[in-house]
């Protein structure tokens, strides 16, 4: 009798322990549910199972997302390294609207035509030297049908970027694992190509190699998209020593030249960029990895937290505020953390702490609610709308 409910205690101890670490698993930001989709500029109602372009861009439905995520995809059968223009008629002499990446870039097929066209939807992908200047262009347009292919992609691991929340959500066996602050690319007026292309990709690149400019280095470098790369945040070379500075304090916000920059620290279950390029390049199934990039459209919105959502500090001097009470940047002895909440953090002695690079807390409600207005009046990445061509 004594021994079963020694057995039952135990249960309970393990449930309340599972429970307190689900809590403490906080995204750092989190769109709010939406049903706006990445074809929302359409003008047809396509409605497909588990396609990206039909699929809202939101977490909260975990096997939409997940079938999304590991669906096949139609891309031109060609060349990274190639691009292939898209026509506005189903013709070779009419006006070229847009640029697709061969091999990794996905497409929407909208219909097949039966003189050998297929009408297709996508975000043109240009760079600086290619043909078409159309920057992240949401287009409609024709290609060659015999031009097009499907390709089966993998079915343990996908990725999410989304510029709305500067995160990458990483997906494992149907469930979200984890979440780590990037920045996406940055345009202006003279580099209109700076904007990450939004859309939907394999990453086919997988020798997880540095990319070097100048005294740039990006280190665990994954190619999905010609010359766009999902990479650690660089670091600059001084006197032998890495300083990655810089480029760390700008995660969580637009920065890149177009690539996908990846927190270095470890997050609280373990991850950042490196051990995800290991995972990417280990994989046992050897089709790619899908990763999509979720435009951040005019109406999408992200979570404000509750304000009994918890924090963390460290009460001995600490300058960080935490999303986990276990930090892996804090000394042990200084462990657990002293928790507080998210409707605390504006209060005298709290103020002064600033989002610790590794867990990646919650922004500040200020800096939220910055997002959410921008993307009340406008789409951040429209660059065609904004750039002075
Ligand atoms: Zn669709
Ligand atoms: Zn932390």
């Amino acid at each position: 009798m004594r021994k079963a409910l020694a057995l039952i205690m135990a249960g309970l101890l393990l449930l309340s322990g599972a429970a307190a670490a689900a809590e403490d698993f906080l995204l750092g930001v989190e769109p709010e549910v939406t049903d706006i989709t990445p074809a929302a500029r359409s003008e047809y109602e396509a409605d497909h199972e588990g396609c990206y372009w039909c699929t809202p861009m939101d977490l909260s439905d975990e096997a939409a997302v997940w079938k999304m995520l590991t669906a096949p995809m139609t891309v031109v059968n060609a060349d990274m390294m190639k691009q292939t223009v898209c026509y506005a008629e189903p013709d070779e002499n009419s006006e070229a609207v847009g640029m697709i990446t061969g091999s990794s870039q996905g497409v929407h097929v909208l219909e097949e035509l039966k003189d050998g066209w297929t009408k297709i939807e996508t975000y043109s992908t240009s760079f600086h030297d290619s043909k078409v200047k159309n920057f992240n262009g949401f287009v409609t347009g024709y290609i060659r049908s015999d031009k097009l292919k499907t390709v089966k992609v993998n079915q343990k691991y996908g990725i999410i970027i989304d510029k709305l929340t500067q995160r990458l959500y990483f997906y494992m066996d149907g469930h979200l694992e984890t979440s780590l602050a990037v920045s996406t690319g940055l345009y202006n007026s003279k580099q209109p190509y700076n904007e990450s292309r939004s859309g939907e990709y394999i990453i086919i690149y997988t020798k997880t190699g540095a990319l070097i400019d100048g005294n740039m280095h990006c280190d665990y470098a994954l190619r999905f998209n010609a010359a766009d790369y999902l990479h650690e945040v660089p670091y600059i070379l001084q006197n032998g020593e890495k300083n990655y500075k810089g480029y760390e304090s700008k995660l969580g916000s637009r920065a890149s030249h177009g690539c996908i920059r990846v927190q270095m620290k470890k997050n609280a279950q373990g991850y950042n960029m490196r051990e995800l390029s290991k995972l990417i390049k280990n994989r046992k199934d050897k089709n790619c990895v899908k990763l999509v990039v979720w435009e951040d459209y005019q109406g999408r919105q992200v979570k404000i937290p509750e304000d009994d959502t918890p924090l963390y500090y460290n009460p001995n001097k600490g300058t960080y505020y935490h999303a986990v009470a276990n930090c892996a940047s804090v000394k042990k002895k200084f462990l657990p953390l002293k928790a507080f909440t998210f409707g605390e953090l504006e209060d005298e002695g709290f103020r002064k702490l600033t989002a610790c690079p590794y867990c990646q807390p919650t922004p500040r409600r200020a800096v939220l609610e910055e997002i959410n207005q921008v993307h009340m009046e406008s789409s951040p990445g429209d660059v065609m709308s904004y750039w002075p061509h």
